[in-house]
């Protein structure tokens, strides 16, 4: 089976719970290296910049994120380092709106022009079960929220100010800048 056909889409009830938090044993365990080895093969088979545990059907608080400047799905992006995310806390820094063309893998072959915040600060464990403290803004900072509402069972659609806003990527021949209609 490929990677990106083990990635549930929405509909399916377990996207739409809150996940568990980790131990830090469980974070240093042998079967949480696997998982997130397989986490890293799925998501770029996938051709994604992030993936959550819960999207491949593991209600626990794990995603990962790397910005990909070579992504065919977005474009103009910076890369980034491997973010390894465990028990995040999220903490708003600067409340000023900004908005992206958002897609997701649990949402194949839509786009949905959502606003954020655009500056956080994240809270997390990392791979090593260690604490880490990290500010994110602009882009990055909407791939946090976007990969961290999976663990607490909001996709972005839920995000949407307007369903005018929610479009097939296919119709379009490049994603536009700004948002479409109100
Ligand atoms: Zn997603």
């Amino acid at each position: 089976m490929f990677g990106h056909e083990l990635i549930l889409k929405m509909g399916n009830p377990l996207l739409r719970q809150v996940s568990k938090s980790f131990t830090k044993e469980e974070i240093l365990s042998e079967e949480t290296k696997e998982l997130i080895n397989n986490m890293w093969k799925i998501m770029a088979e996938a051709g994604g910049i992030g993936l959550a545990a819960p999207q491949i059907g593991i209600s626990k608080q794990l995603a990962v994120i790397r910005l990909d400047s070579e992504s065919e799905r977005y474009e103009n992006i910076e890369d980034s380092e491997e973010f390894v995310i465990f028990n995040p806390k999220l903490e708003v820094l600067d409340e000023t709106m900004q908005g992206f063309w958002e897609g997701c893998l649990s949402v194949p072959g839509l786009r949905g022009y959502v606003e954020r915040p655009r500056k956080l600060r994240i809270c997390y464990l990392d791979e090593k079960a260690e604490e880490r403290e990290i500010i994110v803004e602009d882009f990055l900072a909407t791939v946090f929220q976007h990969e961290l509402d999976h663990l607490f069972g909001f996709l972005y659609v839920d995000r949407l100010g307007s369903i005018k806003n929610l479009i097939f990527e296919n119709e379009i021949s490049d994603i536009p800048q700004e948002k479409v209609l109100d």
